[in-house]
């Protein structure tokens, strides 16, 4: 499953008081609006003009960090976020999303000083306590514990060490990550960090639907079972999630939620004429639009709906693009939609659609 850390910015949006946004509320309002909409580009303009005439004001910061983080920019971001928190230490929305962004860039220990500096300004605050005592644990954990890793990958367990699993999990790792750069194109070089847990403490740090075997929110996170593991669904689940950090590297933003999973279930593999024929059966077709978010809030039975359906698609895809696939997926990371991103492709305009309704005919 791929979580995406956008939710983030939404939430922290949701959450400003709305006394915070008035000092430059005439000038900043489209800004707040473009945001609300989705639309970072314009927000960053907005936001950047609007500083020109007000560099000291917080809330203006603020903006612009959560506009370059729906952009996918998190260095831009976290510069105008650390500033927003220093000019207006109360600023609570703005240290939560820092957290979550320099967290989520693999900075656990900037992640807790933010934290622990906003809880100093909101003691009370239980949402904050709850992710600081996460991270804390989480951190101390990374300190002590034995690590199968080189420059690519690193697999650290959360609880029981377990060699056997440690070392399958890095061979994996390397020989899914040969397979997959060579059928979609590309072999992304960011470090790809991978956490096995114990079931309980799998979902208790990350939260997930109890019918998830995985999650990757910038980390891979994995529940395992030590000798009671069953090690074909292992290496699927670890590919599965191989396949949302390579996706995420290639387009930290702009790949919808079905192209995302369709991938992670082609990769591990998954049979995608099976799931067609299995969809043809039931004679259930969900929008593709309908499945542009994460699947996180699906329930069991519409996630399994959700993908089979997207594992047709991907394999669709694949079969149509080959090793553009990277192509397309860096085209809609740069902010190209998907259809722009086939056309600049050269694949009509409904080429895709008519093919994928073929499948379920
Ligand atoms: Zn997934």
């Amino acid at each position: 499953m791929w979580k995406p850390l956008l939710a983030c910015a939404a939430i922290a949006l949701a959450s400003i008081p709305l006394h915070a946004q008035a000092p430059a509320a005439g000038r900043a309002e489209a800004g707040w609006q473009a945001l609300q909409a989705g639309d970072g580009d314009r927000a960053a303009a907005v936001f950047r003009e609007a500083l020109t005439r007000d560099p000291r004001d917080a809330t203006l910061h603020f903006g612009a960090g959560v506009a370059a983080h729906l952009l996918g920019l998190e260095t831009d971001a976290v510069q105008s976020l650390r500033r927003a928190v220093q000019l207006e230490p109360r600023l609570i929305a703005a240290s939560a999303l820092l957290g979550e962004i320099e967290r989520h860039e693999g900075n656990i220990d900037a992640a807790i000083r933010t934290y622990e500096q906003a809880l100093a300004r909101a003691p009370g605050n239980p949402s904050l306590r709850a992710r600081l005592d996460e991270w804390r644990h989480e951190s101390a954990v990374h300190d002590t514990l034995e690590q199968w890793s080189d420059h690519r990958f690193s697999v650290v367990f959360d609880g029981q060490i377990n060699r056997t699993l440690g070392k399958r999990g890095f061979d994996v790792l390397d020989a899914a990550y040969w397979r997959i750069g060579r059928a979609i194109g590309a072999y992304p070089s960011d470090r790809i960090a991978v956490t096995l847990y114990s079931e309980r403490q799998f979902r208790d740090i990350t939260h997930a639907p109890a019918w998830s075997g995985g999650i990757f929110d910038g980390r891979i996170r994995i529940p395992v079972k030590g000798a009671a593991q069953d090690l074909p669904q292992f290496d699927r689940v670890l590919t599965h999630e191989l396949t949302h950090a390579m996706v995420s590297s290639l387009a930290n933003r702009g790949v919808p939620g079905w192209l995302h999973e369709g991938l992670a279930s082609y990769f591990e593999p998954r049979d995608a004429a099976l799931a067609g024929r299995r969809l043809k059966a039931l004679g259930v077709v969900i929008p593709l639009a309908n499945l542009q978010g994460g699947f996180g809030g699906l329930g069991a039975a519409e996630a399994a709906v959700a993908y089979e359906e997207s594992l047709v698609a991907a394999d669709v895809l694949v079969q149509r693009l080959g090793t553009h696939t990277a192509i397309l997926l860096e085209y809609m990371g740069k902010g190209q939609t998907f259809e722009e991103s086939l056309s600049l492709l050269g694949v009509a305009r409904g080429e895709f659609e008519s093919a994928l309704m073929r499948r379920f005919r």
